[in-house]
């Protein structure tokens, strides 16, 4: 039996890891939980699983509301640490944005293992990250469902020779916009995925292909490579979750249709495979399966944001900072989907570097990022 504390308990990751656990109750168990705003999701979900600990990024506002007892609560926005509790065995890191490093140095620090969705707590921290990792012993099993292709590809062994990783892209709503339809895009647009359902944030992400930049830079942290031996191939139809080729020129390619509680399950219960709620292929029916190279003119930021993890330090935690905040005006309909890249390379240019030191450097590259895009917009 596996215990779980499960950050970021009522978006579109959070819900699938809670399906699993409904699955298979006899070998996962929910020990904490921790959610955002969503209160009525969150009430639901403590009366179902009953977790020794809850947190809420809030005080719950509900009129005459009895919190479910037997539970010991916390609230406010960094409540979530209180759900790394000593019963859990495993954290599930799947809440959104640069809160996600907190949450995963904070699981390492207390000696946990690490099933992680966040990816952009490898953008922020990769460095301090996968170090402080290697030094208490703890694992950070994958579930972006690339990264889980890879560690599949790899036959679960981090430290399997290969020579290159290829991540595969859907292309994301904009895959076959011109670039004028670009300056016009709005954000329904940008949240009509082609093949996946997934939270707000990282739906906007795939759009400007800054999700696969990002999923580049958590490649490099996670299997301990270079830039150079990651590429990106736009698949469209999300059937290939990505491929390693090793020395001999062979590829090895994890398939499936397009669902995230095959990587849920593995990060969770590796190497076993439990049956999940996907069908089986059918090729026949798929016919083909496509390829071609990203293009870089209509999506820089793929280029850009990859430029700003080669330039490693605090360069990457300013482009999520960037990111983060600029998508949370885009999808608040502040600021126009050009203002995305915008935002992103203009506080690059305006960062004046520096290493990582330690996680109070992490925060202020954040904190310096989001008050760039805050002070661009006059928000
Ligand atoms: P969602 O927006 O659907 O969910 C985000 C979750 O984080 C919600 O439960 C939200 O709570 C919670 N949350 C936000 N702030 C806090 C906080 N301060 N304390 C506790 N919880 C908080 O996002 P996704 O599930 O789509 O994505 C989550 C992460 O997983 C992202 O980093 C994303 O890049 C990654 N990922 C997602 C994939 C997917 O298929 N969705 C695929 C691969 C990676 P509430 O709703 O209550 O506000
Ligand atoms: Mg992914």
């Amino acid at each position: 039996m596996k215990r779980i504390a499960l950050i970021g308990s009522t978006g579109s990751i959070g819900k699938q890891v809670l399906n699993v656990v409904r699955r298979y109750p006899e070998d996962f168990s929910v020990v904490s939980l921790s959610a955002g705003n969503n209160e009525g999701a969150f009430l639901e979900q403590v009366t179902e699983f009953k977790p020794l600990v809850a947190t809420l990024s809030k005080t719950p506002c509900c009129d005459g509301c009895v919190l479910p007892s037997g539970t010991e609560y916390f609230f406010g926005e960094n409540a979530f640490t209180n759900a790394i509790i000593p019963d859990a065995d495993i954290v599930v890191v799947s809440l959104v944005g640069y809160k996600g490093v907190i949450a995963v140095l904070d699981a390492i620090n207390k000696g946990k293992d690490v099933a992680l969705a966040n990816k952009e707590s490898l953008v922020v921290g990769g460095e301090i990250v996968t170090a402080l990792a290697k030094e208490k012993g703890v694992r950070i099993t994958p579930i972006d469902s690339e990264h889980s292709a890879v560690w599949q590809a790899l036959n679960f062994d981090f430290n399997k020779k290969f020579s290159k990783i290829i991540l595969t892209a859907s292309g994301g709503a904009f895959r076959d916009y011109t670039k004028e339809m670009l300056e016009s895009a709005t954000k329904d647009d940008a949240l009509k995925h082609p093949n996946w359902a997934m939270g707000a944030k990282i739906t906007v992400d795939c759009a400007t292909l800054v999700n696969k930049a990002f999923e580049v830079i958590e490649a490099k942290w996670l299997y301990n490579t270079t830039f150079d031996k990651i590429g990106v191939i736009i698949h469209r139809e999300s059937i290939i979750h990505s491929m390693v080729e090793f020395d001999d020129g062979s590829v090895i390619a994890q398939m499936s249709y397009p669902s995230m509680e095959i990587p849920i399950q593995l990060a969770l219960g590796y190497p076993e495979r439990k049956k999940a709620n996907v069908n089986s292929l059918d090729f026949a029916a798929l016919k083909q399966l496509t390829f071609c190279e990203p293009d870089i003119e209509r999506f820089p930021l793929l280029k850009e944001v990859v430029d700003a993890g080669k330039m490693g330090g605090l360069y990457p935690a300013v482009a999520n900072g960037a990111n983060d905040m600029a998508v949370e005006l885009f999808l608040q309909g502040k600021i126009k989907y050009g203002d995305i890249r915008a935002s992103i390379c203009g506080a690059l240019d305006s960062f004046s570097g520096g290493k990582i030191d330690g996680f109070s450097s992490l925060e202020r590259a954040n904190a310096f990022a989001n008050e760039y895009v805050k002070n661009k917009f006059g928000v």
